[in-house]
C-alpha cells in the first residue's frame, strides 16, 4: 500500500486526508503547531493517524508521496528535507482532481476570486445544476470529491494552492486580475508571482475556456509570452470585443459563439466598477456552461454581497458604515474608494506587505475627509497622505476606531473600513477585524 503524508492540518490537509483514506492510501497527517478541536474530530471519525506541535522525520521521509497545504512555504526546513530526499510534493488540488471527473470551474487572481466564484455558484445552483464551491473556501475540494458527488465544482484557487499543481486541469480558467500580492512568498520576484497565477491554465485543451481581463496590463503582458491552446474570452470595460464581455453605454454584454446576453448595469446586484468585471467574468462562464440568459440576469441581480467585502453594516444618523475587511490590499481598496460617492471616513492599517500607497493619493485627496489608522504601526500611512487628507488620527481597536468616526461623520458621510493591509497585529484574522468593526457599529 502506497503511503501519503499531509503537511498541515487545516481544512485543506485534513480533507486531503480523508480522501487519501477513502481511496485506500496508509496516509499520516503532520502539522508543526496545534490542531483545531474539530479537525482532530475529523481525523479520529476517519481513524487517521496524526500528530501535532511538531515533525517527526521517520514518520514523514518514508512517504511515496506529500500532499502539503497552501499555507506551508517551501522554505520550512521539513518540506525542504522532503525535496531533498526526491518524494514528490503535490497540492490538495492536484490530488482531488485525480479522483474526480467533474466538470471544474477555476477562479484565480489578485482580487475578486471570492466574489467571483460566490457569483459563478449562485448562477449555476439557480439555474439547477448539481454544483459543489471549494478551494479557498468553504469545505475543502478534497473532502467534497471523498464523501460527496457532484457534477460540477466551482473552485477558488490561491497562487499557493496552484503552486503545486501539475496534470490539474480546469474545464474554465479564470483569472481576475494580477496586482502585487503576497511578494514576500515568491522572493518578492512579481514574475514568480504572475507565473504562479497562470498555472490554472495548465493542460487546458482548445474546447476548455481562459477568461480574463483584457484591461489588465500584467495578465495582458504575459499572455503574450505564452501559448494557450483553450478558447480565450476577454472581458473588459474599455473596448468591445467578439467573444468575451464588455460595456456599452448603461448595460454589460457578454457574447458566446452565436449567442448574446446583455443586462442594465443598474440592476446588478453588486456595486462598484470591480464588480461590474466580477459580474462580468462570472456571466461569460455561465454562458459557456450553457445557462440561459433570463437566469444570468436573475442570478446577478439576487446576488447577496459576501461579508466583509463591501458589505453594507448600518446607517446612523443618515452615516453609512461599510465593511471591507477583506481589502487586504492596495488594489482592493483603490475600487473601494473609487466607487463612494460621499465623503469618507476612510478607516486603515494593518501589517503592511511592501505597500506602495501613491496609487491612493488623487482618490484620497478627492473623497477622504479624515484618515483613521487602526495598527501597531501607522508611520507609512502618515508618510503618504499627510498634507492630502485633512485629519489623520491614529487608534489600536475597532472600537476606538468606530467611536472616533463616529466624532467625525457629519450626515451624509460614509464610514469606509477598507484597510489596505493584513489584519495580524490586531486582529486574528481579516473576519475578527470585520466581525469587530460591525459590533461596534451596533453598540453606537
Ligand atoms: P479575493 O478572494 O481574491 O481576496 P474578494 O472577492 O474576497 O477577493 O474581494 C477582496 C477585496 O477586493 C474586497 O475588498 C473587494 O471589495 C475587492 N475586490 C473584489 N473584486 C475586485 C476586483 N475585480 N478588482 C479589485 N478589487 C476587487
Amino acid at each position: 500500500m502506497s503511503r501519503i503524508v499531509v503537511l498541515g492540518g487545516g481544512e485543506s490537509g485534513v480533507g486531503s486526508a480523508v480522501l487519501a483514506k477513502v481511496k485506500g492510501f496508509d496516509v499520516f497527517l503532520s502539522d508543526m503547531g496545534k490542531i483545531s478541536d474539530d479537525y482532530i474530530a475529523t481525523l479520529k471519525e476517519w481513524d487517521i493517524p496524526y500528530e501535532e506541535g511538531g515533525h517527526t522525520e521517520s514518520f514523514i521521509l518514508n512517504a511515496d508521496e506529500v500532499i502539503k497545504s497552501p499555507g506551508i512555504p517551501d522554505t520550512a526546513p521539513m518540506v525542504k528535507d522532503i525535496i531533498e530526499k526526491g518524494i514528490n510534493i503535490i497540492s490538495e488540488i492536484e490530488f482531488a482532481g485525480r479522483y474526480d471527473s467533474a466538470k471544474k470551474v477555476c477562479i484565480t487572481g489578485s482580487n475578486g476570486k471570492t466574489t467571483t466564484t460566490s457569483l459563478i455558484y449562485h448562477l449555476l445552483k439557480q439555474a439547477g445544476m448539481n454544483v459543489g464551491l471549494g478551494g479557498n473556501i468553504g469545505k475543502s475540494y478534497a473532502y467534497q470529491v471523498a464523501t460527496e458527488q457532484h457534477d460540477i465544482y466551482v473552485l477558488e484557487l490561491s497562487s499557493f494552492q496552484l503552486d503545486n499543481v501539475y496534470d490539474f486541469k480546469a474545464d474554465i480558467a479564470i483569472i481576475t486580475n494580477i496586482t502585487p500580492d503576497h511578494l514576500d512568498r515568491y522572493g518578492h520576484n512579481m514574475e514568480n508571482y504572475v507565473k504562479s497565477k497562470f498555472r490554472i491554465t495548465r493542460n487546458m485543451a482548445s474546447d476548455d475556456c481562459f477568461i480574463f481581463c483584457s484591461d489588465d496590463e500584467i495578465t495582458i503582458n504575459h499572455l503574450n509570452q505564452i501559448v494557450i491552446k483553450a478558447q480565450k474570452l476577454p472581458f473588459t470595460q474599455k473596448t468591445e470585443v467578439e467573444q468575451g464581455g464588455f460595456v456599452r453605454d448603461d448595460k454589460m454584454i457578454v457574447r458566446y459563439k452565436e449567442q448574446e446576453c446583455d443586462m442594465y448595469l443598474q440592476e446588478l446586484a453588486l456595486g462598484g466598477r470591480h464588480n461590474v468585471y466580477n459580474s462580468l467574468a462570472a456571466a461569460i462562464a455561465a454562458k459557456v456552461m450553457d445557462i440561459d440568459n433570463e437566469s444570468i440576469r436573475n442570478g446577478l441581480a439576487t446576488f447577496q454581497a459576501v461579508e466583509h467585502r463591501l458589505e453594507k453594516v448600518l446607517s446612523i444618523r443618515d452615516v453609512l458604515y461599510i465593511n471591507d475587511s477583506k481589502a487586504t490590499n492596495v488594489d482592493a481598496a483603490w475600487y473601494a474608494l473609487e466607487c463612494q460617492t460621499r465623503p469618507v471616513i476612510w478607516i486603515v492599517g494593518g501589517t503592511d506587505k511592501g505597500n506602495d500607497y501613491s496609487s491612493l493619493v488623487p482618490l484620497a485627496k478627492e473623497k477622504v475627509k479624515a484618515m483613521i489608522c487602526m495598527g501597531v504601526d501607522n508611520r507609512k500611512f502618515h508618510e503618504s497622505f499627510e498634507g492630502i487628507v485633512p485629519k489623520i488620527a491614529d487608534v489600536t481597536s475597532a472600537e476606538e476606531a468606530v467611536k472616533l468616526a463616529d466624532k467625525l461623520a457629519a450626515s451624509g458621510d460614509v464610514v469606509l473600513l477598507s484597510p489596505c493591509c493584513a489584519s495580524f497585529d490586531l486582529f486574528k484574522n481579516y473576519e475578527d477585524r470585520g466581525r469587530k468593526f460591525k459590533e461596534a457599529v451596533r453598540n453606537l
